[in-house]
């Protein structure tokens, strides 16, 4: 059977990261975060991990070829499995039609986007908010989602950090970059009427009940 293909766009901070872990697992889906799969490269300070960095911290896109080959790496390994879910690629027009490239090699095509859509207000609000877990990935919120004890990961208890690029002229210039590069492909999708609009005003347990519903 072929594999499923299903993409998360959003702007930063509309919750993919928070669903797409959990969506992935309920689905039997390899999740393919872009963002963490750098965040790691940047971490252990590989080749790639340098370049991006020095693209992330400004809350620039980094350039596509670098991202394309870690993507194709990560497909190649996963093929035959029973779905992919994308978080974070493709980002804009270029980026899609690579990956529409990519997949027809291995004789697939992307099924749905799922388009999880929330104000500009929300955006501030969750971002300057937001921890992460650098170990297992896990999403937090000191307000809307914080962790049992401390800052800990409730999962694997590892101390949580705030993203490098989640400040104020960070998040402000990631916008700018969703508005004039992702938003264009959010159009496109619609055009082609493969994107499933998705409220993510509400609480995530709603937000994941009403993708799973749609995948
Ligand atoms: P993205 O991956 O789209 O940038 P995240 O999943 O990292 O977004 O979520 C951004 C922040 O908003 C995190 O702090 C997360 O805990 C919080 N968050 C995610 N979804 C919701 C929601 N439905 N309601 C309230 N807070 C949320
Ligand atoms: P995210 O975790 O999706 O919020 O992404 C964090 C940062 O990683 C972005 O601001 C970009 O610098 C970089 N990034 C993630 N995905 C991509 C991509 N598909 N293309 C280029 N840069 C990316």
């Amino acid at each position: 059977m072929k594999s499923k293909i299903y993409i998360l766009i959003g702007p930063p901070g509309a919750g993919k990261g928070t669903q797409a872990k959990n969506i992935a697992s309920n689905k039997d889906f390899v999740l393919i975060s872009t963002g963490d799969l750098l965040r790691d490269n940047v971490g252990r300070k590989t080749e790639l991990g340098v370049i991006a960095k020095s693209y992330m911290d400004k809350g620039e896109l980094v350039p596509t070829e670098l991202v394309t080959k870690m993507i194709k790496a990560n497909i190649k390994q996963n093929i035959g499995k029973n779905g992919f879910l994308f978080d974070g690629f493709p980002r804009d027009l270029s980026q899609n039609s690579l990956l529409d490239e990519m997949l027809k090699e291995f004789d697939l095509e992307v099924d749905r986007i799922i388009y999880i859509d929330v104000k500009n207000e929300t955006i501030y609000e969750r971002l300057t908010n937001r921890r992460i877990c650098p170990k297992c990935k896990d999403v937090y919120h000191m307000k809307y989602n914080p962790p049992k004890k401390d800052e800990l990961c409730d999962n694997c208890g590892e101390q949580l950090i705030t993203r490098d690029d989640d400040k104020l002229d960070v998040i402000k210039k990631r916008l700018d970059v969703y508005h004039n590069s992702t938003q264009p492909l959010v159009d496109y999708f619609e055009k082609m009427g493969k994107i499933t609009k998705i409220n993510g005003e509400k609480a995530p347990k709603e937000v994941e009940a009403e993708i799973i519903s749609n995948i």
